[in-house]
């Protein structure tokens, strides 16, 4: 560490520079400096990574801090706390870039990889994915509210293992990245460093897997779960049953399931909202006398409609309190309108016949309401 040059005056800048300041002083070095463009250049390449070391280090706030208390020697800590290999190999990244993908690249993507470096058992207990199930429901499920028992197939975790995937708890350095969490893919001439897939950064393995789960510490299975559906739900109704999702892996925490509600159309009713709408044949006689039918309700029950003398076809009469209850309110409900539709008879007898040419004459005498239709 003898002969480290100050951060700051690495970048030429300030000690109370900004982060701005630090990123276009670093930009300049990196550009001047870079070894695509000082082939073979061994002080260019000092250059290039001491520079590149000094805005690792002042970009991030935490380590900028620890370096302004106590130097050098105040990251020693720190670049382990971090992770290493963060910056020793650096300038492999950059060799055969292009400048404009290299600052693409490098403020965009790459550069924010360093500064949420995550603990290992952070990166790796991942949060199980959500899932979604469509359910249909009758009309009367809204209006009486109803405990569904749903199939629900989803990842759990392995009870054998209890989630980790391994049999006896060993761990083994990963093939693949050999303990650094870290693979590098070329891309072109680019080379760039991403988390190694086989152990997803952790640089370690299981070393004896699970023989249930196969090492994943997930396993199939279809799970039946309850849902409780509120009287007066509305269709396209999202509930959301907490913790009821995919399992994460590694133990990680479950997501969440969400079961969408769609209502069945029903034969007889049709909904506004709370209310529910329905028809009525009501007999002419009826129409025009007045008198009482009976309603069929939706809970399965009749009511009784009182049909003023004179009803007019397609009219709407209004049962209170017979529709759906309002979600969230049990108490209050919707009405219930009735359409009605007149019914006139047909095959009529001579007898029918004569009666309401009879009834023709009559109504003609005293207000013409048939005889407009003449
Ligand atoms: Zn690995
Ligand atoms: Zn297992």
């Amino acid at each position: 560490m003898a002969g480290k040059r100050d951060y700051y005056e690495v970048l030429g800048v300030s000690k109370n520079a900004t982060l701005d300041e630090i990123k276009k002083a670093y930009r300049k070095l990196a550009l001047k400096y870079h070894p695509d463009k000082n082939k073979n250049d061994k002080a260019a390449e000092e250059k290039f990574k001491e520079a590149t070391e000094a805005y690792e280090v002042l970009r991030d706030p935490e380590k900028r801090k620890l370096y302004d208390q106590f130097g050098h020697e105040g990251l020693r800590g720190a670049s382990e706390m971090y992770g290493q290999g963060a910056y020793q190999d650096f300038s492999d990244i950059f060799q055969g870039t292009s400048f404009e993908d290299l600052f693409e690249n490098f403020f965009s993507g790459f550069g924010g990889g360093f500064g949420t470096h995550r603990t290992r058992s952070q990166s790796s207990k991942r949060r199980g994915m959500d899932l979604r199930y469509n359910l249909e429901v009758s009309l009367e499920d809204v209006l009486h509210g109803k405990e569904v028992k749903i199939q629900v197939p989803r990842q759990e975790h392995c009870e054998k293992c209890g989630g980790t995937g391994s049999s006896d708890g060993k761990v083994e350095v990963c093939p693949t990245c050999h303990g650094t969490g870290q693979v590098r893919r070329s891309s072109g001439f680019f080379s760039i460093a991403s988390t190694c897939p086989q152990c997803r950064g952790e640089g370690q393995i299981t070393a004896n897997p699970c023989t249930a789960c196969g090492g994943s510490g997930l396993v199939h299975r279809k799970r039946t779960i309850s849902i409780r559906i509120p009287p007066g739900i509305e269709s396209g109704t999202r509930l959301k049953v907490a913790g009821e999702g995919e399992a994460g892996p590694n133990g990680g925490p479950s997501g969440d399931l969400y079961v969408v509600v769609h209502v069945k159309k029903h034969k007889k009713f049709s909904r506004e909202g709370a209310d529910l709408r329905t028809t009525a044949e009501v007999p002419v006689t009826t129409a025009i006398i007045g008198g009482e039918i009976m309603v069929p309700t939706l809970e399965g029950s009749q009511v009784k409609l009182k049909i003023p003398a004179g009803t007019q076809p397609d009219t709407v009469f209004r049962v209170r309190q017979k529709g759906l209850p309002v979600m969230g309110h049990p108490n209050r409900r919707g009405d219930l309108l009735v359409e009605v539709k007149v019914q006139i008879p047909k095959g009529t007898s001579s007898k029918v016949k004569a009666l309401v040419k009879e009834l023709e004459e009559e109504l003609n005498a005293s207000s013409g309401i048939f005889g407009r239709f003449r």
